[in-house]
Formats: C-alpha cells, sequence, structure tokens
C-alpha cells in the first residue's frame, strides 16, 4: 500500500482551512435569536462553506475523486436563503483569498453528493457535532478516504480540543496499516505532528469512558449501566462530536461508547470513517456493539452496523462483553 503522503497533505490542507472557516463564524455570527429564528443559520453558513472549501480542495487535488459529504446545495439556491448564499460566498473567498462566485462555490459544495458506491470515494462531515458548535464546545471537522469499502485514512479537525500547550485546537491523522498523528491546527507549516498512541488500559476498572452530549444520540442510561459493570467509577466524559475518537487516540479516555437509541437509526459513514481510522492507527479498536467491524461497503450509511464500542484495544472484548450483556443478548 502508498504511503498516502499525497492525500495526507490534502486531507490536512483542506481540514485546516475548513476549521478557520468555522472558527470565524462562531467568532462573528453565533447568535441564538439569528439561529432559532431564520431559516439559515449561521451554523449552516459553517456547514455549507466548510463543506465548498473541502470539496474544492479535493477536486483540484484529485479530480476523479468524489465526495460523500453531510450537506448539498440545494436550500441555499432558494431566494430565500440569498443572504446566508452571499455569506457562504464570502467565507469561501476570504478563505482562497480571491473572489469565488455564487456558481463556484456551490458548484463545489455540490460535489459532496456522491452516494458512495464507487471503489473509493471521500467522506466528510463539514461540521460533526453541531449541536456542540452552537454551544461553543466541542466540534469537528472530519474527512475520511475510502477504498473499496475500507477507511484508508482520515484526518480529524478538533477546533476548541484543549491542546497539550494550554491552547485550544488539534488536528489528527490516521493512516491504516500505519501510524496516528497529531499536527498544530492553525499553524500551516507543521507537516511533521507527532505520534499519538492510546492509553495503556489493562483493566477496565482503570478506564475513563466518554459519549455523546446528546442523549437522543446515546443511550445514556445503558452506558451507565454497562460502566458500573465494567468497575468504571468516574463519571462519563461527555464529548460532542468525534472528538470522542480524538481522545480516545491520545488517551485521554480509553472507552468510547454509543449506544442505540432508536432500532431504525443507521450510523453515517461520515460521522466514523476518520474517527475510526485515527483510533485504530493509535493502537485501539473500534467495532459495532455487538463487536462487529464496521462495514463501510454500503455506501452512505454503515447499514449492517448498530452503535459504536471504540477502545484503546486490550479491554474491548471485556467492554463489548458488558455491552452485549447490558443489552441482553
Ligand atoms: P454526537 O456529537 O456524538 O452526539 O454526534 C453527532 C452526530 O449524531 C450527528 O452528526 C448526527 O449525524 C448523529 N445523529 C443524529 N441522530 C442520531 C441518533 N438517533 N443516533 C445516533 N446518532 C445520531
Ligand atoms: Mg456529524
Amino acid at each position: 500500500m502508498s504511503d498516502r503522503h499525497a492525500e495526507l497533505r490534502v486531507a490536512r490542507a483542506a481540514v485546516r482551512a475548513a476549521a478557520r472557516i468555522c472558527r470565524s463564524v462562531q467568532e462573528t455570527r453565533i447568535d441564538a435569536n439569528t439561529i432559532e429564528k431564520k431559516d439559515k443559520s449561521p451554523v449552516t453558513v459553517a456547514d455549507f462553506a466548510a463543506q465548498s472549501i473541502v470539496c474544492r480542495a479535493i477536486q483540484a487535488a484529485f479530480p476523479s475523486d468524489l465526495v460523500v459529504g453531510e450537506e448539498n446545495a440545494d436550500e441555499l439556491r432558494n431566494d430565500a436563503a440569498a443572504g446566508a448564499r452571499q455569506a457562504v460566498v464570502e467565507h469561501v473567498g476570504a478563505e482562497l483569498g480571491a473572489a469565488a462566485s455564487g456558481d463556484e462555490v456551490l458548484g463545489w459544495i455540490d460535489r459532496g453528493g456522491a452516494a458512495g458506491d464507487t471503489p473509493r470515494y471521500w467522506t466528510l462531515d463539514p461540521i460533526d457535532g453541531t449541536k456542540g458548535f452552537l454551544r461553543g464546545d466541542q466540534y469537528a471537522v472530519a474527512l475520511g478516504l475510502i477504498e473499496d469499502g475500507e477507511v484508508v485514512l482520515g484526518v480529524l479537525g478538533c477546533p476548541n480540543l484543549p491542546s497539550p500547550d494550554g491552547g485550544r485546537g488539534g488536528l489528527f491523522s490516521g493512516v491504516a496499516g500505519g501510524d496516528a498523528r497529531s499536527y498544530a491546527l492553525w499553524d500551516d507549516s507543521d507537516e511533521i505532528g507527532s505520534r499519538v498512541s492510546v492509553a495503556h488500559v489493562t483493566s477496565t476498572s482503570e478506564a475513563r469512558f466518554c459519549e455523546s452530549v446528546e442523549s437522543g444520540h446515546s443511550n445514556q442510561s445503558e452506558s451507565a449501566e454497562i460502566a458500573r459493570l465494567l468497575g468504571i467509577s468516574g463519571e462519563p466524559h461527555r464529548i460532542d462530536s468525534q472528538c470522542k475518537y480524538a481522545a480516545v487516540a491520545r488517551g485521554d479516555a480509553s472507552i468510547y461508547l454509543r449506544m442505540p437509541t432508536r432500532a431504525d437509526y443507521r450510523e453515517k459513514i461520515w460521522d466514523h470513517a476518520a474517527g475510526k481510522i485515527v483510533v485504530e492507527a493509535a493502537g485501539g479498536t473500534v467495532t459495532d456493539v455487538f463487536g462487529r467491524p464496521l462495514d463501510f461497503g454500503h455506501g452512505r450509511t454503515l447499514e449492517e452496523n448498530r452503535g459504536i464500542v471504540a477502545t484503546s484495544g486490550a479491554i474491548h472484548d471485556d467492554v463489548v462483553s458488558a455491552v452485549r450483556k447490558v443489552r441482553g443478548e
């Protein structure tokens, strides 16, 4: 397998550009009333602008590659969305350092409309953890590359994640069969980064676990029961977005549980591709709640999986056993 330097370089640059856009929207446009009342909220502006800039970068570097992105530009084309459209175009132009036309910016967003039915494609969540973004908490820009149903690399930008130097922001990459690395998010010149690896935890009672802030996205009473069964006494770390995968990859936590809240919900590939490969490359293990590998061979969703269990590795079987017991299997 190639070492993927070209793809990684493009993915890091694209995610950094998207993170800068998100940060500038968050600094200047976040206002609860605007978000509640207007059709096109500031978060939507950031979602669209981030998807546009990432798809543009992929198109420029790999013209034949398709992208499965969370957003599409249809809503932005309505007359009622003229203000939001203008804001998206301005944010993308500011990041590019050159004016872009509305058609170009919307066209790049539309490049994220692939179905995921080709042998190779990227998957993008321009803002994962929208609710965290709105609260000023954690969110992530997540970009993964899939080939023949397998995630081969992923890059996660985490603009609000505490960094080792006391600031905020982290950029993480993972490569299948390679390593996981952490880079300065706001410094494009950091192209080497440093290796990250999971916590060395051999007994579940030493583990810290994390889960979604949103009880609608993960069954928190079930995970509390699982934690008790595993002898974990500490409180769960509730973190929005794929920052949970980053937390496991760098050893802040050693378990991420995502317990299904609805039988009919299917996890989206853009919510997990980048995070899963970052954790695996850092030495961890990621499966669904049955202990099955995540199967990225079914288009836009993880059709054959339910929920997520990500761990630092050595404890994975014990955690899956506890999950199955609590779920009554
Ligand atoms: P988190 O920040 O971990 O709560 O995850 C945010 C993601 O949860 C969003 O990007 C949604 O795609 C996804 N989501 C929405 N509804 C559900 C649900 N019922 N179960 C699991 N995930 C969901
Ligand atoms: Mg998401």
